[in-house]
């Protein structure tokens, strides 16, 4: 078959015309690829937190107004009985410090609030008193110095530094807290160093100033000290009271207790407990005074 110089012609025209289409075609096609290759903006980002996936949060409640937690002499909180319901009473002392602010994080993730007993070691972090006083959880006054010599030296001394706390805790939620928790515990020997006989007067004299003061009924331990696991297991191993308040640590030395607090909550979780702050009708743990 042959082609005269015309269909020749014809042909390349026709050619020609298909290849513009075509690429036309391939121009468009390209341009809605590159439109669709674009990010859209409800794109989800993934999380790239190694920690597990918590809980999901339930539904978060108004704060209420807890004023009433202010210290009012003849009302101290005195329920020194159990309920039959499993709940654990998060206890932070030491802090505020450069570690609350993960503290706060992860309790954010499960929607659980704590106990916070402040100390003024760390006038820099003081603002985090309100941080979380504002996202619901319990402030409670541990000591302005935190150091034994210092408050035990006298009843005097004891007052004017618990005094000064509650000052700065006041200048933060607005008012002095009930709640308290002595250094050492209300068991604590070493105040028989500084002053025979204190504990046993202090812990009187507190709740006639209208005050309560919270041992524990566990211990996660020391995190300067002890590896992550090993609070782990010291965190865990108090399954069986129903009504824990759990001593922990939030303070500069402690990163071990922040990385331990995902593994305590999840275990609790699991068996049934919710998560509470302490507040006047939350259960009250008193060890036996030994000075
Ligand atoms: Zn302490």
């Amino acid at each position: 078959m042959k082609f005269d110089k015309k269909q020749i012609g014809i042909f390349i025209a026709v050619l020609s015309a298909c290849i513009i289409i075509s690429g036309t075609a391939a121009a468009l096609t390209f341009h809605n690829t590159s439109k669709k290759a674009e990010p859209s903006p409800t794109t989800v980002t993934v999380s790239s937190s190694p920690e597990p996936t918590p809980t999901p949060a339930p539904t978060v409640n108004p704060i209420p107004d807890r004023s009433a937690f202010a210290v009012t002499p003849g009302n101290i909180p005195s329920n020194f009985t159990m309920s039959d319901e499993k709940i654990v009473y998060l206890t932070f002392d030491d802090g505020p410090s450069s570690k609350t602010q993960a503290v706060l994080d992860i309790l954010d993730r499960y929607g659980i609030k704590a106990t916070f007993f402040v100390t003024g070691l760390s006038p820099d972090y003081t603002p985090m008193i309100k941080t979380a006083y504002d996202k619901g959880h319990t402030i409670g006054l541990h000591t302005m110095s935190h150091n034994y010599a210092t408050v035990y030296a006298s009843q005097e001394a004891y007052f004017a530094d618990l005094d000064a706390i509650g000052e700065v805790v006041s200048g933060q939620i607005g008012y002095v807290p009930c709640f308290i928790r002595f250094p050492g515990g209300s068991s604590n020997t070493i105040s028989a160093n500084y002053t025979k006989g204190i504990m046993t007067a202090l812990s009187s004299q507190v709740n006639e100033r209208g005050y309560q003061y919270y041992d524990w009924g566990g211990s996660v331990g020391d995190g300067a000290e002890k590896t992550t696991e090993q609070l782990i297991a010291q965190g865990t191993s108090f399954g069986q009271t129903n009504n824990l308040v759990l001593l922990m640590h939030d303070s500069e030395s402690k990163q071990n207790t922040v990385d331990a607090l995902p593994g305590i909550i999840g275990f609790y979780l699991s068996q049934g407990y919710t998560f509470r702050p302490i507040d006047r009708e939350s259960y009250v743990p008193h060890q036996n005074v030994l000075n």
